[in-house]
């Protein structure tokens, strides 16, 4: 959709923008990717994807992805410290390397459990005298997964967060269901399936619940999805639930005249077939997270320089030009970092041309 959104300025994006990148990419059926970064050679092939590509990409970090863009060896006990730290930098980071890039972006954090609330108030805490300096806010979103909770409690705590996000328009997205396998510390392999799949009743009750407070929150309701990459047939996946929620949501409150009136996130998105992803965006999904397969990506960037250069990469001197011969110019990290950096470009081209975002910016 050439030049969609055009009137995005470069940066990390705040308030009323993401309702309307939203608004639009769901009149124009295309959904934006979201990408779990965990330190500056991750961050940097998105923003250079964004750049060449010319579209928005979702940067988020996870709660110990955070911990490890600033500590590469934590213990329990240093974690929340490490975690908010940890997020800080990289919005920092990406705040002055988006201009660099002249590319906006969306900033995120990913699945907050109950037990690490303590992350997402120590980044309020530190966003307020950032909003005040500044008059931006730290991140764009973050996300609040209380799907291990009663629904009630889950909207009690999430009603909580979205009041306190409303002051800085920052947006809420929340989880709704139980996102199967395991991803960064987080474990539902062993769930029972029907926690899978969400109840439209449920989304109706929930979107009811928030929009009261107002209209900046996206939910991940599951429909059977799943973090990481299985064989195929292992996960079934209903976007038809989706659908029939959007349908409720419209018949409760007659006055909406929108196709989808709410915004749904796809998580898992990793080894999904598109003819999926493609439905699912059809029924309101905006955001498809992309984890697993951005790190098989940027390994096999790796691996293969490593195949071609096998013998260039065993020892600092002695390859098949001589006993002697340096190797540097192979092990030099910036080589085979930049290979898995890439490849992970490549990845994303291909999935932004099935996905058909991009040129959204000129
Ligand atoms: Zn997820």
């Amino acid at each position: 959709m050439k030049n969609l959104l055009n009137f995005i300025k470069p940066g990390v994006l705040s308030g009323d923008k993401l309702k309307k990148i939203f608004y639009l990419i769901k009149k124009y059926n295309i959904c934006l990717i979201a990408i779990n970064c965990v330190d500056t050679n991750t961050i940097n092939s998105i923003l250079e994807s964004a750049r060449i590509y010319k579209t928005i990409i979702i940067i988020q970090f996870s709660y110990s992805g955070s911990c490890f863009f600033i500590k590469s060896n934590f213990n329990k006990f240093s974690m929340l410290k490490s975690s908010i730290l940890g997020s800080i930098s990289a919005a920092k980071y990406i705040h002055e390397a988006s201009l660099f890039y002249k590319v906006p972006v969306i900033l995120h954090t990913d699945h907050c459990t109950k037990d690490n609330l303590k992350w997402i108030d120590g980044l309020l805490e530190y966003n307020r005298d950032y909003y005040n300096s500044y008059g931006k806010n730290l991140f764009t979103s973050h996300m609040i997964d209380l799907s291990n909770c009663s629904l009630k409690e889950n909207l009690e705590i999430s009603c909580y967060y979205l009041n306190k996000f409303s002051k800085f328009n920052i947006t809420l997205e929340i989880e709704l269901g139980c996102t199967g396998g395991e991803e960064d510390g987080i474990d539902n392999s062993k769930i029972s399936t029907n926690r899978l799949y969400t109840n439209p009743k449920d989304i109706l009750y929930t979107y009811n619940k928030l929009i009261k407070i107002n209209s900046n929150f996206l939910i991940a309701a599951s429909f059977g999805n799943t973090h990481g990459v299985y064989r195929p047939g292992n996960v079934i996946l209903y976007p038809k639930i989706l659908y029939n929620a959007q349908k409720l949501i419209k018949k409760y409150n007659n006055f909406i005249n929108e196709k989808n009136p709410l915004s749904f996130v796809f998580h898992g998105g990793s080894g999904t077939d598109f003819k999926i992803i493609k439905e699912s965006i059809n029924y309101g999904v905006v955001k498809i997270n992309l984890d697993t397969d951005i790190q098989w990506n940027y390994w096999l960037g790796i691996l293969n320089y490593y195949k071609n250069n096998r013998y260039y990469l065993q020892s600092q001197l002695g390859n098949p030009k001589g006993n002697y011969s340096p190797n540097k110019k192979f092990y030099d990290s910036r080589i085979w970092v930049n290979k898995g950096q890439i490849n992970v470009i490549k990845y994303i081209s291909n999935i932004l041309d099935i996905l058909k975002c991009k040129n959204l910016l000129n």
